[in-house]
């Protein structure tokens, strides 16, 4: 596949800090009560002896992803390795072991490869919001080397092992940003940028319509892997992109993948602008997440 300049100009610093200075405060989608899309992620897990042969790897990820080369494989077996390394000294993920890093992370986010494909072509721009270690970006970034991919977290030190893992691996089409959406969302270098934005275990779907729908160019697509249960935060998401000028166009339950974990796709297109008044202020989005507000209130005594 043809490969694509860097999503920003050359000889820019690796990592973009959105804000100087301070570090930012992690986000609510970090153990918050919105993060409805993963169930059953346990907090640690037994450390198994021995990571799985390239040959495993390439057989387990191909059934996703058939056509990743060799090249592929390597690199994102690269990557897993890396992952797993600055894992035990920093907290990137609740995720640590080696299957699980191989087949809840990886594997998952090679899932999301047919909704990309069917929606980015060459040279399009994609945002991962809340990418953490990199889930779901740097995965589909080694696989999708003609899409140029910006990987925002709010957590300096997630940003900065993204930052050196994408060096060590010479990926020239990831960008890793450190900032929080709801402020970047301001800025006209980000906003209405991409072809698709994605976002994995961050947070509820009208938080993530308000968070994601600003950076997407009209016509363009929000990509999220949800749970099962979805039926009331369905209905919150289509108040919220009605607000924010995003419409729901899909909700399918994504084919089995090896991986035990049930996950629903939710697609949102961008059919009109979004008014400027969105994202509402840091905090706000996740807090009191539109199409909520509108449900009939309960009587309190
Ligand atoms: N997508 C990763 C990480 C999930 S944890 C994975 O699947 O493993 C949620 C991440 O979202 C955290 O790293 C947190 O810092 C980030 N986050 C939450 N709210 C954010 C916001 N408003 N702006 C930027 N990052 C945010």
């Amino acid at each position: 596949m043809p490969r694509l300049p860097a999503p920003d100009p050359p000889g820019q610093p690796l990592i973009h800090h959105h804000q100087s200075g301070d570090d930012l405060a992690a986000g609510p989608g970090e153990g918050g009560i919105y993060d409805l899309g993963r169930p059953g992620e346990p907090e640690a897990e037994p450390e198994p002896a021995v990571p799985t042969s390239l040959d495993e790897l390439a057989a387990l990820w191909r059934s996703c992803a058939p056509d990743l080369t060799d090249e592929q494989v390597a690199g994102l077996a690269r990557y897993r390795d890396l992952l797993h390394e600055r894992n035990q000294r920093v907290n990137l993920t609740a995720v640590r072991d080696y299957p699980g890093i191989e087949r809840r992370l990886i594997l998952e986010s090679l899932r999301l490869l047919p909704a990309l494909t069917m929606r980015a072509a060459v040279g399009d721009r994609v945002l991962d919001i809340g990418t953490g270690g990199g889930l779901p970006g740097m995965v589909l970034a080694i696989a999708r080397p003609d899409l140029g991919f910006t990987l925002m977290d709010a957590t300096g030190k997630k940003v900065q092992f993204l930052a050196d893992a994408v060096e060590a691996m010479g990926l020239a089409n990831v960008r890793p940003l450190h900032g929080r959406a709801e402020e970047i969302a301001r800025d006209t270098g980000y906003r209405g940028q991409f072809r698709v934005a994605v976002a994995r275990a961050v947070s509820s779907l009208p938080t993530l319509i308000e968070l994601g729908l600003p950076f997407v160019a009209l016509g363009g697509y929000l990509v999220l892997p949800k749970g099962i249960d979805l039926d009331e935060e369905l209905r919150a998401a289509e108040r919220a992109g009605a607000l924010v000028g995003g419409r729901v166009v899909e909700a399918s339950i994504l084919p089995e993948a090896g991986s035990s974990v049930e996950t629903r796709l939710v697609v949102i297109e961008k059919v009109a602008p979004t008014p400027k008044t969105y994202p509402r202020r840091t905090g706000l989005p996740a807090h009191a997440p539109l199409g909520l507000a509108e449900k009939p209130a309960r009587s309190r005594r």
